[in-house]
């Protein structure tokens, strides 16, 4: 479990741990690195420490994260023995954080860091979590708008915690809230829901979201669909209760056609006939319930990887820790 220790025993000064996960980014994360540093000339009163994650470059990326480590005992570096994922590797930044405050900030440059410094003070104010809230989001297809929009609308009506809309993970989160998440072991990990789960006192803090620096987003569809599902199947079981509104309207149209045919037969002189019917009632069904056997076997899915117990992630190597080590791993 996490004690909340100060990073850095010379000085008095709260510590805020910036976590960054990094999936190929090897064009963008000097400039990265840069305008970092630069945010950081501009605190007052506040160490920082600086959690990379590398969750499995196949470019350039460790290596460079590695020259910057090496250089800078600000700069910590977890490296992933493969690629796990965004939602994990913010995650392992998390565990490994030591901070008084955590903000979690995308290596694309698309949070732009200054923004921070409003986070800061709104956490000196008192707030348990300050999430960044997307005004514009400049540069991205109509496509990953469109669904983005419809995704936090349908994922709020079906959630039971309110979960802000057009936020994505770029947040502070104060020590309270880390420490709980930190115990949190579900592995279908949808950070910002959870975020939200935990509670405290939170507040929305607007800006305008920049264009991506460099390099090509590292959410294809593929990645998208899996974020969304996580989303909606670890924080709602109302899936299964359409899959129960779907059988009841079936069984309301087959009894609506049994009446049907039985008034035709008993009280005149035509009757139903043909297979096209039965073959429409047949298909109809059986779509319904292989439907509602997927949204079931989606819960069971996500129960089986629960109860194998697996870690979380792997780690190839903590770079940049010295002797404390990361304030927590899985
Ligand atoms: N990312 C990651 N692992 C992945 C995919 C993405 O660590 O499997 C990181 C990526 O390097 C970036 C952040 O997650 O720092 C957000 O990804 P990206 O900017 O590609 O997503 P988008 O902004 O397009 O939604
Ligand atoms: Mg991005």
């Amino acid at each position: 479990m996490a004690t909340p220790a100060k990073g850095n025993s010379a000085s008095s000064h709260a510590l805020l741990s910036i976590v960054i996960p990094c999936f190929n980014e090897e064009e963008v994360i000097g400039e990265t690195l840069c305008r970092l540093r630069a945010f950081c000339a501009e605190l007052h009163n506040l160490d920082v420490e600086l959690i990379f994650v590398d969750d499995g470059s196949r470019d350039r990326t460790r290596l460079l994260l590695k020259g910057f480590a090496a250089e800078d005992p600000q700069i910590k570096l977890v490296c992933f023995a493969r690629n796990f994922g965004h939602q994990i590797a913010v995650t392992a930044g998390i565990d490994a954080a030591r901070g008084d405050a955590v903000v979690l900030i995308d290596a694309d440059l698309q949070d732009p860091p200054e923004v921070i410094l409003e986070m800061v003070r709104k956490w000196r104010e008192g707030y348990d979590v300050v999430y960044g809230t997307r005004t514009e989001r400049p540069g991205e297809s109509r496509f990953k708008l469109a669904t983005a929009r419809g995704f936090y609308r349908l994922l709020n009506r079906l959630s039971d915690v309110p979960i802000p809309l057009d936020t994505g993970d770029f947040r502070l989160m104060s020590r309270k809230v880390v420490t709980t998440l930190q115990a949190m072991p579900e592995r279908d990990r949808f950070v910002r829901g959870m975020v939200s789960w935990v509670g405290f006192n939170q507040i929305a803090l607007p800006y305008r979201r920049a264009e991506r620096f460099a390099g090509e987003s590292k959410y294809p569809l593929r990645k998208m669909i899996r974020f969304a599902t996580d989303g909606i199947l670890s924080f709602s079981s109302k899936p299964l209760q359409l899959s129960v509104a779907m059988g009841m309207t079936c069984a309301s149209i087959a009894l609506a056609g049994i009446l049907y045919a039985l008034i035709l037969r008993l009280f005149t002189d035509i009757w139903v006939e043909g297979w096209t019917a039965l073959m429409i009632a047949v298909l109809f069904i059986g779509g319904v319930q292989l439907i509602s056997v997927g949204i079931l076997g989606e819960y069971v899915g996500r129960i089986y990887n629960e109860i194998k117990g697996r870690p979380l992630y792997v780690v190839n190597e903590y770079i940049g820790f010295r002797e404390e080590g990361p304030a927590t791993s899985r």
